[in-house]
């Protein structure tokens, strides 16, 4: 008999076929009543497969009482409580590594399109004000400018490399310092905030990280400082960033992660210092499908194998047998 298998949120037919052939699947999103369906099969499930912004709510994870594994399609998972998974035996898996480039791609991509008011110009053309008004104002250059980074993981040290092709200066702020790296440790974000022309937030979402970048850090940053946040709306105090953006404290900012995905303050709408995108940090096709495979080889591997490949951290003893 097939393990039954609760998938949250979609799944593209490639990844339904591969569940499919190792699990039995019931959708999240056929699913009216919640509580008729866990009366009827919480015993039976085995797995979840779920993404970074749906995750796991608490409630359900609680009425699955022979649940094994729970692999979250996206590398952040602060949607899914892994201490509580990790105290019960159940393995949290993710997807690491396989979208750093496109992640990092996107952080860059949102610089230089704030930076060089990419959407503003874009629209001053459509508009017929180009042979009306002639040239658009000057805009800013990245090249060789002081880039602070928060959080230099796997995601902020492939931003790190590729923005050395812009001679940008590096620095970071992160929990510990990296001696191996050639870039500035700020152990205070702060004062990074101050040094640097642009910040970019890359750290995992959740309580640890929750309005990391407050007023202090915004301030910090300043009139002439960009803010570019591809990490977890939650990381940045957001009606802070909106005040801060309308008083003129902060110069530009380049968001594609908002505290209530998909509600976007709008304010924000007229502002034409700010880009905004739709959470799409890793969204290219290639990426995506790199994501959904490993997602579905965390689970093919966990019931053929009694291994996954890539455990969050709050498992990887677990995942070793350790316990
Ligand atoms: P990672 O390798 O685990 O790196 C996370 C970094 O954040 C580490 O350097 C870590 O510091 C730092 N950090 C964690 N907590 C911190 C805190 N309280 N204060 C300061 N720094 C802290 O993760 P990753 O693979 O690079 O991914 C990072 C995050 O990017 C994900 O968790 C996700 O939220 C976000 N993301 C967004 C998108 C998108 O579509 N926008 C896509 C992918 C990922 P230490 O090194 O000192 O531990």
């Amino acid at each position: 008999m097939k393990p039954e298998l609760l998938l949250i949120g979609g799944a593209t037919p490639r990844t339904m076929d591969a569940l499919e052939k190792i699990c039995t699947v019931h959708r999240g999103s056929e699913i009216d009543d919640w509580d008729q369906f866990l009366d009827r099969h919480a015993d039976a499930i085995q797995a979840v497969a779920t993404n970074g912004h749906d995750g796991l709510p608490s409630e359900i994870m609680a009425r699955l009482p022979n649940l094994k594994v729970i692999s979250c399609y996206g590398v952040g998972y602060d949607a899914i409580d892994a201490k509580t998974a990790a105290s019960r035996g159940i393995i949290v898996t993710h997807t690491p590594n396989v979208l750093n480039n496109d992640v990092a791609n996107t952080a860059i991509m949102l610089l230089l399109a704030v930076s060089r008011r990419l959407v503003r110009d874009d629209a001053y053309v459509r508009a017929g004000k180009w042979s009306g008004f002639g040239s658009a104002p000057l805009t800013q250059s990245i090249e060789g400018k002081p880039v602070g980074i928060l959080g230099m993981g796997r995601i902020g040290e492939t931003i790190a490399r590729k923005l050395k092709a812009f001679d940008c200066d590096i620095s970071y702020h992160s929990r510990s310092a990296k001696p191996h790296l050639p870039y500035t440790y700020y152990d205070k974000l702060a004062d990074m905030a101050k040094a640097v022309d642009y910040l970019i937030a890359i750290t995992p979402g959740g309580s640890e990280t929750r309005h990391i970048v407050n007023r202090e850090v915004i301030d910090a940053l300043g009139p002439q400082g960009t803010l570019i946040n591809i990490a977890r709306g939650s990381v940045v105090d957001e009606p802070e960033l909106v005040k801060a953006l309308s008083d003129g404290r902060l110069g530009a900012a380049g968001l594609d992660v908002f505290e209530y995905e998909p509600d976007v303050p709008k304010q924000l709408f007229t502002m034409d210092n700010v880009v905004l995108l739709p959470h799409v940090g890793s969204a290219t096709e290639e990426t995506r499908q790199a994501m959904g495979d490993l997602m579905v080889e965390n689970i093919v591997r966990y019931f053929t194998e009694g291994k996954v490949t890539s455990p969050v951290p709050e498992c990887s003893a677990l995942a070793a047998g350790g316990g």
